[in-house]
């Protein structure tokens, strides 16, 4: 079932041993505050070097990296949209944000996977809202690509917990029907 596949997490996204840690970066791609700060950090110099090489990234895509001195083997960046009322395009580009790191997670062989909530701090994306485009978007490519062997959501408030736990609920209630 695919409600299996998707884990809920209280944790900091940098402790955990999975095959790639998504990192919610800025289009620089060279680092800041929040979990792309913290991201930084646990790696070390060495992911800000090979960042260097990226050249940037647009809202809405991803690049992967090593992982270096984390436990993960890979890092994810993708850039969420910052928040401006919902008609500049937002929930798109945050589809987007889970397609594409998904997309880029399969092309590299990595089975298991770990989200922080993308757009959801500096950016201002309201809670609620996000959580049900990340589940949706999991869900769907989940059900298409069944290698996949866990998503894991790692919630670092209450509230964005919360918000997931509805969005799964909403997401996977019909499933132990089919
Ligand atoms: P954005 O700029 O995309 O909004 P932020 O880093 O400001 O990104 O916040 C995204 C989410 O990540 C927020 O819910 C924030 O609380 C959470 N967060 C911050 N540090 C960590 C961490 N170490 N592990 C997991 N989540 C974190």
């Amino acid at each position: 079932m695919i409600k299996d596949k998707i884990k809920l997490l209280k944790a900091d996204i940098t402790t955990l041993r999975v095959d790639a840690i998504v990192n919610a970066a800025n289009t620089s791609l060279l680092g800041g505050g929040g979990v792309d700060g913290a991201i930084h950090r646990a790696a070390g110099p060495e992911l800000l070097d090979e960042c260097r090489t990226l050249r940037g990234c647009s809202t809405g895509q991803a690049k992967i990296t090593r992982g270096y001195r984390l436990p993960a083997k890979h890092v994810i960046h993708t850039v969420g949209p910052v928040w401006h009322g919902g008609r500049q395009g937002e929930p798109a580009l945050l589809a987007s944000c889970y397609t594409s790191s998904l997309k880029l997670a399969k092309e590299n062989d990595v089975k298991t996977i770990a989200f922080p909530a993308i757009s959801c701090g500096v950016y201002g994306y309201p809670v609620s809202q996000a959580a049900m485009i990340a589940v949706k978007e999991t869900v769907t490519f989940l059900e298409k690509n069944p290698e996949l062997d866990s998503v894991s959501f790692v919630c670092f408030d209450d509230d964005v917990y919360e918000a997931y736990q509805h969005a799964l609920d909403t997401f996977t209630k019909d499933e132990v029907s089919k």
